[in-house]
């Protein structure tokens, strides 16, 4: 028989691979902490005290900019980047598509003389015209009037990007249309934090608050990754388009034994995670904790947490980072949700609060909840977003990839419901009762043994299977996509936020206005949220089939199964309404959202389902009638020297791959089918036929990887992808 070369070479390759010289990390010190970041101090030391302050003032406050010292800024701004090797500038810009966007420029200007000098003025720091007319706009723009404008964002810091190519001076920028429509992920945040700081300010007003600073919402998110070897990668196809596995039969051994959860990180891993993280730090992004996730080959980074919208910009560089140091070392970071089937997807926590500097943390319980009226009003405002917002939460998580982990009893289910663990759950109630007495006492852990310390318990435990929990003092979306931008899903926290505190305020004030005590009318409106918002608060297993039943028809929830499902909500009046009354989006911004979710959504699936069928035609066809072939001519020449070797492989490898192909053709002529009414209708299609169709081919294939001779299989196996290293 002959052998399948590409699979051969690429495990040869990685047994003869030179490992990456290990690399003890730099002690950390200041000097290169935020080294490659413009900060505050940095500007300090490089600007004329007046305009420190002014830009310091609209960083911490959001106030408005000076454009007058845009000038003084840029000039102070390239000089440190020139003293950084920098030739180039970018404006960097966040489209609709989850990726990062950057156009680079020269600093050089040639001069009449035919002399270039270095030249960079306030008016390109603050503003630019990338063309970028093939980002998706959803009817925003038509290609005759196409330009779109990126806009500096001072509250985000400018940053050098080193690559083997040469260093970048890189300018986080919002990116709109010439009719000042949103076209990217950033505006929307921007516009979500400050709505939410005039609500929550409304809020501490009433309860007697004089002195209240600016108040942001922050964000850690936890992201989870896998890492693969480049050799067999580059002989997936599927892996190399479609960033996941579309076949592949199990390896005997997966997660079963939770032995990698948490295991000693191998070494090739720790290399790479160390060289991440040093670029991270120069870049000012605190990575804090690094493990061994729960499959094989999966890992996890988190960082600190930063003012939302720093940690987003961050976030999109993380990713990037672990992607380009990947390909360094001769692996591939794999961000999507579901790259293998039967083990672990990948999430990405999205841990949220909100705070400002004078009131602190503001869903910091304390010790004793019960007597937290702050608390209560924030974590009940958030409560009361969550009921009435649930279905939009699930469509800004809602892509082609996190379908497979939503309800797959590994992530949350895509019902949304709030987890409060047993302290607050208690608290609430009392409210409900109308009498308030005291919280619960979490306990002292006591070990039992004299030389290990006693510590104080956590007031809830966790609940992995909710999708939006309360761990301490922030809450934790969990459905998140681990590919994905957390932009969305800090868009629809914050602005959902807003609008409880909106209602909050107005409760309040209607009830002071007509002679009750604050006391009282804090209680009363917490009582209504508790009592007219509770439905959403569940403690219990969120992958059973009970809850599953329970929420949809006796809590009124929603079960929004697939994105094709999910995404319309956007499209829906209650969100229209949300998002134009709070000044986040228009109506017009908002459907040219629906229209790009909806097609990445249906390119996504068109890509997934054009590489299963090439892949069992091309691929995996020759493999098996190879083995058929070979395998029957050694049948019947052992038959004529007398071994009788029974023909029953021969047969249930035909039927199998017959059965395979029928599904290719079915799935071929479900491809070729385009006219549909709606994009609505073209994602149902996309959900409930193609989908389908892929899993069909796909199960049969996967067992004939399990009939034929190892040698002939053409894809590199689960085994070795997530086991050879
Ligand atoms: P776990 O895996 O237990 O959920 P991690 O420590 O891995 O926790 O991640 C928790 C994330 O939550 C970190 O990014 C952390 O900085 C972040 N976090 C902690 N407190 C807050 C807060 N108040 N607001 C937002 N994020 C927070
Ligand atoms: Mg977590």
């Amino acid at each position: 028989m002959t052998e399948n070369s590409t699979r051969i070479q690429a495990v040869q390759n990685i047994t003869n691979r030179q490992p990456m010289p290990v690399k003890l990390p730099e002690p950390l010190s200041s000097l290169w902490w935020a080294s490659d970041v413009f900060t505050l101090s940095k500007m300090k030391e490089s600007l004329p005290k007046e305009v420190f302050k002014s830009v310091k003032k609209t960083i911490e406050t959001s106030s408005e900019l000076d454009v007058s010292i845009a000038d003084v800024v840029a000039l102070a701004m390239k000089d440190w980047a020139l003293s950084k090797g920098a030739l180039y500038y970018a404006h960097v810009f966040y489209p609709l598509t989850n990726a990062t966007a950057e156009k680079h420029d020269s600093f050089i200007s040639v001069q009449s003389d035919g002399s270039v000098i270095s030249e960079f003025s306030g008016k390109v720091l603050v503003q630019g015209e990338p063309d970028g007319s093939s980002f998706p706009n959803g009817g925003i723009r038509s290609t005759f009037e196409a330009r779109g404008y990126t806009a500096w964002d001072v509250t985000s810091p400018a940053y050098i990007m080193t690559t083997d190519n040469g260093a970048t001076l890189c300018i986080p920028t919002v990116f709109v249309s010439w009719t000042g429509e949103a076209l990217d992920k950033k505006t929307p945040l921007l516009r979500a934090n400050a709505a939410m700081n005039k609500a929550a300010h409304r809020v501490l007003s009433l309860l007697g608050h004089t002195d209240i600073a600016p108040v942001n919402s922050s964000c850690g998110a936890e992201q989870e990754y896998f890492l693969v070897d480049a050799n067999f990668v580059n002989s997936r196809p599927d892996l190399l388009l479609a960033g996941r596995t579309l076949f592949g039969a199990p390896a005997a051994k997966g997660q079963q034994f939770d032995d990698h959860y948490f295991g000693a990180i191998p070494e090739r891993v720790q290399v790479y995670m160390q060289d991440v993280e040093e670029q991270l730090y120069r870049l000012g992004i605190p990575a804090k904790t690094r493990h061994n996730e729960v499959a094989p080959g999966q890992f996890e980074i988190a960082p600190f947490f930063e003012a939302a919208n720093v940690a987003t910009d961050h976030q999109q560089l993380l990713m990037t980072i672990l992607k380009n140091t990947a390909k360094k070392h001769g692996l591939v970071c794999l961000l999507h949700e579901k790259p293998f089937k039967g083990i672990n997807g990948s999430g990405k926590h999205v841990n949220w609060s909100v705070g400002n500097a004078t009131q602190g943390n503001l869903l910091d319980p304390g010790k004793t909840p019960h007597s937290n009226s702050q608390f209560l009003l924030f974590c009940g405002a958030v409560i009361r977003g969550v009921h009435n917002y649930g279905p939009l939460l699930r469509a800004v998580i809602a892509t082609a990839s996190n379908d497979h982990r939503l309800g797959a009893n590994e992530a949350p289910p895509a019902i949304m419901s709030v987890y409060l663990g047993s302290q607050l759950d208690n608290v609430f109630e009392q409210i409900s009762s109308g009498k308030v007495t005291g919280s619960l006492d979490a306990g002292v852990m006591n070990l039992g043994i004299n030389t290990l310390p006693t510590f104080n318990k956590d007031a809830g435990d966790r609940n992995r299977t909710s999708p939006f929990a309360f761990t301490g003092n922030r809450f934790e979306f969990r459905a998140v996509g681990s590919s994905q931008s957390v932009a969305g899903p800090l868009v629809a926290m914050n602005t959902f936020l807003a609008d409880s505190l909106n209602w909050v305020a107005d409760a309040l004030e209607s009830k002071l206005a007509q002679g009750t005590d604050l006391d009282s009318a804090i209680l009363s409106t917490l009582k209504i949220i508790i009592d007219e918002h509770g439905a959403v608060v569940f403690g219990g297993n969120g992958y059973s089939a009970e809850w599953h039943k329970m929420a949809v028809e006796e809590r009124g929830l929603r079960n929004l199964k697939t994105a094709a499902d999910a995404l319309p909500v956007l499209k829906e009046a209650e969100t229209e309404a949300l998002f134009e009354s709070l000044g986040v989006l228009s109506p017009v911004e908002l459907a040219s959202r629906f229209e790009i979710y909806a097609e990445q959504y249906i390119l996504a699936i068109d890509v997934e389902a054009k590489l299963v069928v090439s892949m069992a035609k091309i691929g995996i066809y020759p493999a098996v009638v190879k083995y058929l072939s070979e395998l029957s001519s050694t049948i019947s020449s052992l038959k004529s020297n007398g071994v009788e070797l029974s023909n029953a492989p021969l047969t249930l490898i035909t039927e199998k791959l017959t059965a395979m192909m029928e599904n290719v053709g079915k799935l071929s002529a479900a491809i070729a089918q385009h006219d549909f009414a709606t994009p609505e209708a073209h994602m149902q299609f996309c959900a409930k036929t193609i989908r389908p169709l892929m899993d069909e081919v796909r199960q049969y294939a996967d067992a004939l990887e399990g009939e034929i001779a190892d040698e002939l299989w053409p894809y590199p196996t689960y085994q070795e992808m997530l086991f050879i290293k």
